[in-house]
Parts: structure tokens; sequence; C-alpha cells
């Protein structure tokens, strides 16, 4: 993927996650607010408690609300911002074939192409909807053992 694109990629997910943040915080209301102020205020307390001050808003933003689906897109969308420092963006990270860019206009923060995805997604939904073949009773069997 050239240069341009990377960027416009990046502009698009910084401006995902910034909306997404906001809404977070809207959720959270003013006791969220309230703990941000006081810490920022307070830098020789909270703050050098972790190594990093970067970290600190990093662990924020990702215990904000990581089970629901805006945590776990912004979680997503961070991954997907180091991928494109990194120069992996917009390669699938299963197959490493590219992911189509019609893919990436619907979901910049893909990592799989659309092929893996369904893969992954049968994977989780668990072994009795989608048992494998292999495992699974066989009907034979079942009859002639119970006749
Ligand atoms: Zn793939």
């Amino acid at each position: 993927m050239n240069k341009k694109d990377l960027e416009k990629y990046k502009d698009i997910l910084l401006e995902m996650k910034e909306k997404i943040l906001g809404s977070l915080s809207n959720l959270e209301g003013d006791n969220l607010n309230k703990s941000q102020k006081e810490s920022s205020g307070d830098l020789s307390g909270y703050s050098t408690h972790l190594a990093d001050a970067a970290s600190d808003s990093y662990d924020r933003e990702f215990a904000l609300n990581l089970a629901s689906k805006e945590g776990s897109i912004l979680y997503d969308i961070d991954f997907a911002l180091k991928r494109i420092d990194d120069g992996t963006f917009g390669v699938c990270e299963i197959c490493e074939k590219d992911i189509p860019a019609r893919r990436l206009q619907a979901v910049p923060y893909a990592s799989l192409c659309i092929k893996c995805q369904e893969q992954e997604e049968r994977k989780d939904s668990g072994r009795l909807n989608n048992m494998d073949p292999e495992d699974a009773p066989r009907w034979d069997d079942v009859k002639s053992e119970d006749v």
C-alpha cells in the first residue's frame, strides 16, 4: 500500500477513535471527567506510579470499556494504527495476502481478509453449532448400539 493511502486510513482511524472516545466519555458521565481532571492536576502522584505517562492514558482507554463493542473496536483501531506504523497495515494477519481496498473502506481497522475473518468467526462461535464432521457423533454408530 502506498504512503498516501496509509495516511488516508490513518486519518480515518484517528477520527473513528476520537468519535468512540467521545461517545464513551459521554456515557461515563461526570465521574470520568472528574477523575481525569484530578489525576492530570496531580503530576507528582498518580502518573509517577507508572513507568510511562503514555501508557497511563492507553491503559485508561483500554480499561474504560473493554467488554463493550466500542471498547473492542477501539482496541482494533489502536492495533490498526500500530500496523500502519510498522508497515503491515492492509495485509491479512493469517494468510498474509492484501486485504481488498473495498473491505478496508468498509472496515478500516480490519486485520484479516474476509475469508480468514469468516474462518475465525466460525471457530469462535462454539463447537456445538459448528462441530467438525470428524468429531460429530455418527448416526449409524448410535443407531446400531441402541438396537
Ligand atoms: Zn486472509
